[in-house]
């Protein structure tokens, strides 16, 4: 007998290999632990408080990363509040599994049924990757080959041609030992000139300039926001209530706003601490916020994870499309675990 606990042997976590859909950059995540599940769970007091634990449970349950992200501050610069979805969904799958019963209300006013149906996360999956560098092209991959039917063919095309060009190349060395046709050569690099990519910007340093609708000189620089962005805005603003939650996500997509007077006799007014920034947005016209939030999801929000299913009412026969919020199943589970 003994009174001494070393860590059980025999113990092994599952771990699930996930790439950010945004950065495109590859994490081992393994299962949570009671101890790790009970911590969240008493994290939930305030959304500040929530958010700041999830990221640093994350963070711990992190089997594999890459080179580059050593510290805990490189994890929250490099990833964005988009990656971390895929996170939490590789955390949420090993640590409560696959299979979720969802209570599905018919839309159908004339209906309005409920019905109770099993799905599994992993068919549900759907992602759109940034498309900035070459893991992109593995996470594109990954997500293919669970879903088949989301195939994007200007994506299979840009693979495919990269594919051929690392077959060429291959080809051309062995030629060169054979001494290569000059045509053979012109050909292979005329085909290398054709894939050139444009070079696409890496999602973190990306910013786009908004010039606002009501004033020519008023410019809102946007960019998509990391989890260090995140937690800078919840120690500066520790918003808990529900309206104070939805400025703060609208104002984290902004970097800056800018007043500019073209004119040598003023220097322009950049505002960029989240305090300041919030009392500017304020004072916006209302009917700016569209462009604003188009912008965003046209050049950021677009690219992320999804799960999504279509759903067929048994009832009735209407159609719907169901879909899950990942972070917040996640945190359901965890009150009920
Ligand atoms: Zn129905």
């Amino acid at each position: 007998m003994s009174s001494v606990f070393r860590g059980f042997k025999s113990l092994k976590y599952p771990v699930f290999t996930v790439i950010t859909p945004q950065t495109g950059l590859q994490f081992d995540v393994r299962g949570l632990n009671v101890s790790e599940v009970d911590k969240l769970k008493h994290s939930m007091v305030t959304p500040s408080k929530a958010t700041e634990i999830l990221n640093r449970t994350i963070w711990e349950s992190l089997d594999g990363k890459p080179e580059h992200i050593t510290k805990y501050e490189d994890f929250l610069k490099n990833v964005t509040t988009v990656d971390r979805e895929a996170l939490v969904y590789a955390s949420y799958v090993t640590t409560f599994g696959d299979k979720r019963d969802l209570v599905i209300e018919c839309r159908n006013p004339r209906c309005a049924k409920s019905d109770k149906t099993t799905v599994l996360l992993s068919k549900m999956f759907n992602i759109v990757p940034y498309p900035n560098s070459s893991s992109f092209k593995t996470s594109y991959k990954m997500a293919s080959s669970i879903d088949k039917t989301n195939n994007d063919p200007s994506l299979d095309n840009i693979i495919n041609r990269e594919e051929m060009v690392v077959n060429n190349t291959k080809k051309n060395k062995v030629k060169f030992v054979e001494e290569p046709k000059s045509e053979d050569i012109e050909s292979v690099n005329k085909n290398e000139k054709e894939i050139e990519e444009p070079v696409i910007e890496d999602i973190i340093s990306k910013r786009i300039e908004i010039q606002l609708p009501s004033s020519d000189q008023i410019y809102i620089i946007l960019k998509q926001p990391t989890l260090y962005d995140l937690e800078r805005m919840n120690r500066t603003l520790p918003f808990n209530k529900t309206e104070e939650i939805a400025i703060a996500s609208e104002i984290l997509m902004i970097d800056r706003i800018e007043e500019r007077y073209n004119t040598s006799k003023q220097i322009d007014m950049v505002l960029d601490a989240p305090e300041v920034i919030i009392e500017a947005y304020n004072t916006l016209p209302a009917g700016d916020r569209q462009i604003i939030y188009t912008t965003f999801n046209e050049e950021f929000g677009k690219y992320g994870m999804s799960l999504k299913s279509d759903w067929v009412c048994k009832n009735c026969g209407e159609k719907d499309t169901i879909e899950v919020d990942i972070t917040s199943y996640f945190f359901r589970m965890v009150m009920q675990s």
